[in-house]
Parts: structure tokens; C-alpha cells; sequence
């Protein structure tokens, strides 16, 4: 490392492995100053280390330079004075002057601030701008230890920005910058491994950050990385897309025991912004004191995207990235990346056609499963039981209601424990390809009893499950609200009904039943029953589902 001069908390952050989290704060206009300095208070006890004061427009304002350095003397974390330039994403658009007159105002203060941002741009101008940001490097160098530091930065809020290495050896090399910054807006999730793959070759100490919906993953595992610090959003106002709170990063994420040997794990979806999985698998992760985070990677709905962002997050060795919950579109390239890829595909996947869950084996190999399947059963089983049955589904008539992924893997889990099925679907031909298929011996896996039958079946035939697997009730999809089964289906106490709905926790249609006196499982029940046996293809061991009930009870609403 070719620190000239390394200040205070460089020194703790190199010496026992800290990345800071810095809270960014704007302060707009010098009537916000006190209520900056009371946020600034929260996040630290919230648990931030530094506060980044972002004085864009306040700089512009003619008492700005006394408001900034009221910010940096009542600071309750040592921080960082920002005025960032429009031309960087900022919103400073004032003259050269007011520019270096917070930054000499601010170095007056006392104390200074530990930090001040300069862009590379500025920083290389050959103009005052230049000179005053240059000469300020110049006296931090000196062995004056209470001068600011220069943090040089470099931001791009389109995408990726051309020459990103050399801009970032640039400042590598550049012996006024204490710490070099790059931060750009993520694509994919790609462009997180270019940021791991920059702080793990850090020439000094460096920030690099990915914005954005894709860029979350570099935010939270800069500690796994050795970034100098992540920056977190005090409240509704980040300074830019895609921070979390400092709450977040601290209760949620457990950004203070990320390491080294933090793994990772991701759901795959488009969109995926509505899935739960990190919400379930991280709390999990925590009661099992499984040194892992789970990220939600939304992946463009096509086989090649999806392709090539599994090969990059399995191939980037120091990622650790040991899994990922695969929901729609992409159930069926599950199957084909871990077929590429030389894995195992496992029986109940196979006849699926789909897989859920990709995690590696012991040996390094990956596998293909679908726990969908075991959901569906083990959910109903449960319902069985407490009905006062004993949860055996030999023999029990039950009807599936849709032919998309989820009524596949339902009619090949009940189908495979003895239960005989009608499968119906609004287009009949998809239900009757999958009754075809089913009722087919393929190698070791038996011939199941599936039948497809239009829907006027279901109030003519009596059954003692009933399960909707299409997204009809859906909140937000096309069907909200509505129940799929026609109102002549006779429904009773005899009858369980089943919805893999989960969103809302009560549909319609288990509104209805429960009216009629028959006995409801939610598709909650069977989200948390799949995604505990994907949990134990990963870890090797079983969630801790029910130590805390509440915590793993479907969401009111
Ligand atoms: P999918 O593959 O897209 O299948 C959708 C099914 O719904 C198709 O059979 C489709 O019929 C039918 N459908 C859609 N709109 C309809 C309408 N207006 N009227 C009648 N039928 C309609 O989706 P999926 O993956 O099977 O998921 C289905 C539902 O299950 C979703 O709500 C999903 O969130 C849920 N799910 C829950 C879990 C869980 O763990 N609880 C797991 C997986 C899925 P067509 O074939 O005629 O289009």
C-alpha cells in the first residue's frame, strides 16, 4: 500500500479490517442544519461510523460557508464535506469560488472534517478549482494530522464508465488522495464482481460501489472485500439510488459480522422485487448463526442473461456464491445451466421440467432440485393433520387448479405419494400435456394417476383437496381479487382447500372456503415449507421455522 500519510481512521480500518458505513446526508439550505445534525445523531446510534455532509445547493447559498462549517464542527461522526458538481450527479451548479470557499472554510473548522470528496476531474483542472483542490492534498500530506484527507472520486450515473481501471489507477497513484472512490450504476449484477475485483487489488484504500436496483450486493459485502466504507441513507433521502438505511444495513444485512467467509446466495427472478426469499433466508441464515447473506438478482427474462450471470457469480472463486432460489421465468434454465454445467439434475426436477434451487454438493458439484413439490405436500400433510387426519395422501382425489410451473410441481408431489389427480386448466391443452406426461413411466420414476378434465369436472365429482396453482388472486397480477373456482363447486367441511397464492395471505378463494366450513392452507405456509428444504440443501441443516412463530406467519396483508 503507498498511503504518503495515513490518517486515523484509514489506520483502523487497515489494522483490524473495518469498513465503515458512512450515513450521506443533504443539507439543502442552512434552515436544515439543525434537523442534518439531529439525523446525523440517529444514525449513530443506529450505528454509523462517519457522516458524509452532502452541501450541494447549500454552497450556493451566501451563508452556506458558516452553516457547512457548523455541520463539521457539531458533527457527532467524524465526516465528510461533499459538494458534489451536476456534472458528477451532484446538484451544485454555483461558481469556482463558492466551491473552494467551503472547502477552506471547512478545513478552518474545528475539528476539520476527517474527509473532503473532490472528483477526479476537478481534481486534474487546470484551473483554481484544480489548484485549490491539489493544495489542500498538498497540506493533508504534510505531517499535519488534523488536515482534511482528499477522498478523489469518480461517479457515473448511466452505467458502467468507460476506462474504469485506468481512472481508478489514476487515483491509485496520485499521492494527494488518501482514499480513492468509484461508483457507478450497476447494469446487472455483473458489475458488482467488477467492483469486488477492484477493492481486492486496491493499490490504497478504496471505495467502490455500484448503484441502483443491481448494485446492493456491493454495498452490503464491501466488508467481505475490504472496502474503506459502504454509504447508507439516513432516512427517505439517500444521495443516491439504491442505499439502504443504517438500520437496514445493520439489523437486516449484519453488516458487522460480514467477513471474508461470508457466503452468498441469491433469488433469481424478473421481476424480483416482490419475492421474500431474502427476507426468509437471511433470518434464517441469523438463527443458525450461518455466516451467509442472501441477495434478490433481478435477471432479464431469456436463457442467456440468466447463463451468463450464474457463470459469473459460481466462477468469481472469492464471491463464495454458494446457491440461488430460482423463481419465474427461470425455473426451466435452471435445469439447463446445471445440465451445462455438468451438475446433477435430481429426479423430482427432471420430471418437473423445472427447478426451484441450485446449490452445490460437497464435492463442488452443482445440483438442480425443485422443492416446490415437497411445499405443496408437506403443507397439505400438515393441513391433513390438523383436520384430525393422519396427513397420508394415498388415494386422496384431489384437483389442480392451473398447468404453468407451480400446478406441475403440485400434481408430480401429490401424484408421487399415491394421490389420484384431475389436472384443469383455462387452456386445456397445457393441462392435458402435463397428465400425458405424468402418466408416462420415465426410468426409475413411476406412472402417476393424473388426469386432465375441464373445469365443470370439479361440480361434478366430489374431492378431498382442491388447489389452486394458477395466479388468479394474485395481488397485482392480472386476476387480483377474483377466485378461480366457479361458485357451483361444492365446498364443506370434508374438503381441505389450498391456494399457492401467498400474496394476499387470505385470497378469495380461501375467504370463500373458509365460509363454507372447509379447511384452508395458505400459499404461505407451502412459500416457508419449499423454502425450508431449500435452506437445507444449502446449509446442510433445517430452519429454525416455529422458534419464534410469528416471525415465519404470513404477513397480515
Ligand atoms: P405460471 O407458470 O405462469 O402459470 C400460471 C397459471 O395460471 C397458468 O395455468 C395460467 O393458465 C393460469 N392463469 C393465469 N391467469 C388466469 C386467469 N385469469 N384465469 C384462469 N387461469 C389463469 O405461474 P406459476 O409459477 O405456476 O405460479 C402460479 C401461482 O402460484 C402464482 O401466483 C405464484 O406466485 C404461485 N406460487 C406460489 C408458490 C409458493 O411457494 N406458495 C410457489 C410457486 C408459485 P394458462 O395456461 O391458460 O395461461
Amino acid at each position: 500500500m503507498c498511503v504518503a500519510h495515513e490518517d486515523k481512521l484509514t489506520s483502523v480500518a487497515y489494522s483490524f479490517g473495518v469498513t465503515f458505513i458512512a450515513v450521506a446526508i443533504p443539507v439543502a439550505r442552512t434552515d436544515a442544519v439543525s434537523r442534518a445534525l439531529e439525523s446525523a445523531q440517529a444514525a449513530k446510534l443506529h450505528g454509523a461510523d462517519l457522516v458524509e455532509w452532502r452541501v450541494d445547493t447549500l454552497a450556493e447559498d451566501s451563508h452556506g460557508s458558516s452553516a457547512i462549517v457548523r455541520l463539521v464542527q457539531e458533527s457527532p461522526l467524524p465526516c465528510i464535506v461533499t459538494v458534489r458538481d451536476e456534472s458528477e450527479g451532484g446538484a451544485f451548479s454555483g461558481s469556482d469560488d463558492e466551491r473552494i470557499a467551503v472547502w477552506r472554510a471547512a478545513s478552518k473548522a474545528v475539528p476539520p472534517p476527517a474527509y473532503i470528496d473532490v472528483e477526479l476531474s476537478t481534481y486534474h483542472a487546470r484551473d483554481s478549482m484544480g489548484n485549490s483542490a491539489r493544495e489542500i492534498a498538498r497540506i493533508s500530506n504534510m505531517e499535519k494530522t488534523d488536515a482534511p484527507r482528499v477522498i478523489l472520486s469518480f461517479h457515473d450515473f448511466r452505467g458502467r464508465p468507460p476506462g474504469l481501471s485506468s481512472r481508478v489507477a489514476e487515483m491509485w497513484s496520485d499521492p494527494g488522495s488518501a482514499i480513492a472512490k468509484v461508483v457507478w450504476t450497476a447494469r446487472t449484477a455483473r458489475d458488482n464482481i467488477e467492483a469486488f475485483e477492484l477493492l481486492a487489488s486496491r493499490a490504497k484504500p478504496t471505495i467502490a460501489l455500484c448503484m441502483g436496483e443491481h448494485g446492493l450486493m456491493s454495498r452490503v459485502l464491501a466488508p467481505k472485500f475490504g472496502g474503506f466504507l459502504t454509504y447508507a441513507r439516513a432516512d427517505d433521502h439517500g444521495t443516491a439510488p439504491g442505499q439502504p438505511t443504517v438500520e437496514e444495513l445493520v439489523h437486516n444485512w449484519g453488516f458487522r459480522s460480514i467477513d471474508q467467509s461470508t457466503k452468498v446466495f441469491g433469488v433469481i427472478a424478473y421481476p424480483v422485487s416482490h419475492s421474500r426469499s431474502p427476507e426468509i433466508h437471511n433470518r434464517w441464515f441469523r438463527a443458525a448463526n450461518f455466516n451467509a447473506r442472501l441477495f434478490a438478482i433481478a435477471v432479464a427474462p431469456s436463457w442467456e442473461p440468466f447463463k451468463a450471470t450464474l457463470a459469473e457469480l459460481f466462477g468469481y472463486a472469492p464471491l463464495d456464491f454458494c446457491g440461488v432460489a430460482v423463481s419465474m421465468p427461470h425455473k426451466e434454465n435452471a435445469i439447463r445451466f446445471v445440465k451445462e454445467f455438468g451438475g446433477v439434475i435430481e429426479q423430482s426436477a427432471q420430471r418437473i421440467g423445472a427447478a426451484n434451487t441450485i446449490g452445490k454438493s460437497a464435492d463442488g458439484k452443482l445440483f438442480a432440485r425443485n422443492t416446490d413439490a415437497d411445499g405443496v405436500v408437506e403443507s397439505l400433510a400438515n393441513a391433513m393433520r390438523r383436520a384430525g387426519g393422519d396427513g397420508d395422501l394415498r388415494g386422496k382425489r384431489i384437483a389442480i387448479l392451473g398447468a404453468g410451473g407451480a400446478a406441475r410441481a403440485a400434481a408430480f408431489g401429490v401424484g408421487s405419494r399415491g394421490a389420484s389427480v384431475v389436472i384443469t386448466n383455462r387452456t386445456a391443452s397445457k393441462a392435458k400435456k402435463i397428465a400425458e406426461e405424468f402418466a408416462r413411466a420415465l426410468g426409475d420414476a413411476p406412472a402417476l394417476d393424473v388426469k386432465a378434465k375441464a373445469l365443470s369436472a370439479l361440480s361434478k365429482e366430489r374431492f378431498d383437496v382442491i388447489i389452486n396453482c394458477t395466479s388468479v388472486g394474485m395481488d397485482g397480477g392480472p386476476a387480483a381479487g377474483q377466485n378461480p373456482l366457479p361458485a357451483e363447486v361444492v365446498l364443506d367441511e370434508h374438503v381441505v382447500v389450498m391456494d399457492a397464492v401467498y400474496a394476499p395471505a387470505k385470497t378469495a378463494l380461501l375467504l370463500h372456503a373458509e365460509q363454507c366450513g372447509a379447511k384452508c392452507v395458505g400459499g404461505w405456509e407451502m412459500l416457508i415449507a419449499q423454502a425450508a428444504h431449500q435452506f437445507e440443501g444449502w446449509t446442510g441443516k433445517r430452519p429454525l421455522v416455529g422458534a419464534d412463530p410469528s416471525a415465519d406467519a404470513a404477513p397480515s396483508r
